[in-house]
């Protein structure tokens, strides 16, 4: 068994996941109803990118033999006038969540839980490329989104995105 602050910030973490994802899912709406399809695929892509999170931890308590928790996911609130407030809503959302994950990474090393940190490890890089990910978007979009012809060049970019299961594997 997990230390419990430890095990309730995780199953906390199942949440913030689920939540990512539906968060997404209504970037990927917005993008649909606008007819860019690249950018709604992307999108699409985050949110199952963001399920898998929530799964690898959701099996790593399971694991553990710790408690699992499902808590009712928040409904996405968000407004989104134009195309950049989601980008830049995408990107305040990844820079809390590594926040959430720096926090559990915390709790873990205080109590010298080496298996839960050596477990986070692999979130605290995706988080990092999250971020990147995020970043790039918006510097696109900068640079590319005001000129119609342009738009029609990135959406066709990131229709091109397609799925892979990630890269940590809990059996
Ligand atoms: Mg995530």
């Amino acid at each position: 068994m997990l230390n419990k602050k430890v095990s309730d910030l995780l199953n906390e973490q199942i949440n913030k996941e689920l939540y990512s994802a539906y968060l997404y899912l209504d970037m990927n709406n917005y993008f649909d109803k606008r007819g860019l399809n690249g950018f709604a695929n992307w999108y699409m892509i985050q949110a199952q990118e963001e399920r898998d999170h929530a799964m690898l931890i959701y099996k790593y308590l399971q694991n553990n033999d710790c408690p699992i928790k499902l808590t009712a996911i928040a409904m996405p609130d968000k407004k989104f006038k134009k195309d950049m407030d989601v980008l830049k809503a995408g990107l305040e959302h990844e820079e809390y969540v590594t926040a959430s994950i720096h926090t559990i990474y915390d709790a873990a090393y205080k109590v010298k839980d080496f298996r839960t940190m050596q477990f986070l490890d692999w979130f605290v890089k995706e988080q990092g490329e999250e971020e990147t990910n995020a970043r790039d978007m918006i510097t696109k979009m900068e640079l590319f989104g005001t000129d119609q012809r342009s738009l029609y060049m990135l959406n066709q970019e990131l229709a091109a995105r397609t799925y892979s299961a990630p890269s940590l594997v809990l059996d």
